[in-house]
């Protein structure tokens, strides 16, 4: 960037072009736009309320101690507002989460955030590291996916957590990037129920239904930054975050990175398009909920007797249980 471009908020140097807006910004204003489009995103899907107990699940990358930070700034404000709870999960990936967790210990410490830290482990919790998952897979030529169970486990222990912790809200960051790419992923998967589920919110807002019961409420505060933003406030802030990949993620390619490449690749020529599919993404979640389509989407495992989103026998946790020889069938 040209060193004489001047901020469109303060006119001082600019030290960011956001080629989405096409503004120059400086690193105060930039921190500041992130922050606001958080705090609206709060407030425009009534996402928090002062008496909720917050989890958030944290992993030690950008986007969870982003929210971290900027959730923990908002209670900070709150008379007598309860304390957030950080739940952070060892999926047992060896020399991949001991510097996550330190991360995560160092960012605490520096920005004197106090929370309670909730430590779980996929061998404490669900009865296997996923590396030793992952031998099985490799061993047994299983046509399965460490991501996918990875993702499956984390979610089932996220939402015990929170649920034991009676949270009213778990916190979850996914970004812009996470949301387009889910919304393109489903659309190719042909899974319409799932397009009209990725929302700033799941809707099971109500804890006398069985729903709201089960699953605490996930809510997405940094559903409208992107990859980049995220980063860049991470940078200007100083906030120390995870870096390196999971070598699964390279060893076992998802669609998702090459939809997320196909992704990024035209938004680098067009550059609305992210903010585009979020739009086609709202007015999909529109157009396709209906209290008869809630109904229908779920079913109960016969195992754990927890609400599954499908109509098969048992659910994806307790399926993988059976997998990998922790439990019995039925
Ligand atoms: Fe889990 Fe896949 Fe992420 Fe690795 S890349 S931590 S296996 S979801
Ligand atoms: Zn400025
Ligand atoms: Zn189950």
């Amino acid at each position: 960037m040209k060193p004489n471009k001047l901020c469109a908020s303060c006119n001082r140097p600019a030290a960011v072009f956001q080629s989405h807006s096409g503004r120059f910004l400086c690193r105060t204003c930039f921190i500041r736009y992130v922050e606001r489009q958080i705090r609206k995103t709060i407030t425009k899907y009534s996402l928090i309320e002062n008496k909720d107990l917050i989890c958030i699940g944290v992993s030690g990358g950008k986007d969870s101690l982003v929210m971290l930070y900027n959730l923990y700034q908002r209670q900070s404000k709150i008379k007598n507002a309860n304390k957030i709870k950080v739940i952070w999960i060892d999926e047992g990936i060896v020399g991949y989460r001991e510097e996550s967790k330190n991360n995560l210990l160092s960012f605490l410490n520096k920005f004197k955030i106090d929370v309670d830290l909730i430590e779980l482990s996929f061998r404490k919790n669900f009865g296997m590291t996923l590396d030793a998952m992952v031998e099985i897979i490799r061993k047994e030529k299983l046509k399965l996916n460490p991501c996918s169970v990875c993702g499956t486990v984390r979610r089932r222990l996220l939402n015990d957590a929170a649920k034991d912790n009676k949270a009213t809200k778990l916190a979850i960051g996914h970004n812009l990037d996470d949301t387009v790419q889910t919304l393109l992923l489903n659309l190719l998967r042909n899974d319409l129920h799932k397009v009209g589920s990725i929302k700033p919110h799941t809707s099971n807002s109500n804890p006398l239904s069985d729903v709201g019961k089960e699953f605490i409420q996930r809510i997405k505060p940094l559903i409208r930054l992107s990859d980049e933003e995220i980063s860049l406030y991470c940078y200007f802030m100083d906030i120390p975050f995870q870096s390196n990949p999971c070598l699964y993620s390279e060893e076992f390619p998802i669609l998702r990175k090459d939809v997320q490449s196909f992704i990024n690749a035209i938004s680098s020529r067009s550059h609305e398009i992210k903010y585009n599919l979020l739009k086609l993404n709202y007015e999909l979640i529109e157009y396709l909920s209906s209290p008869k389509n809630m109904s229908e989407k779920f079913g109960r495992c016969k195992k754990c007797h927890q609400l599954t989103g499908s109509k098969r026998d048992l659910c994806l946790y307790c399926e993988y249980k059976v997998l990998f020889g922790l439990t019995n069938y039925i």
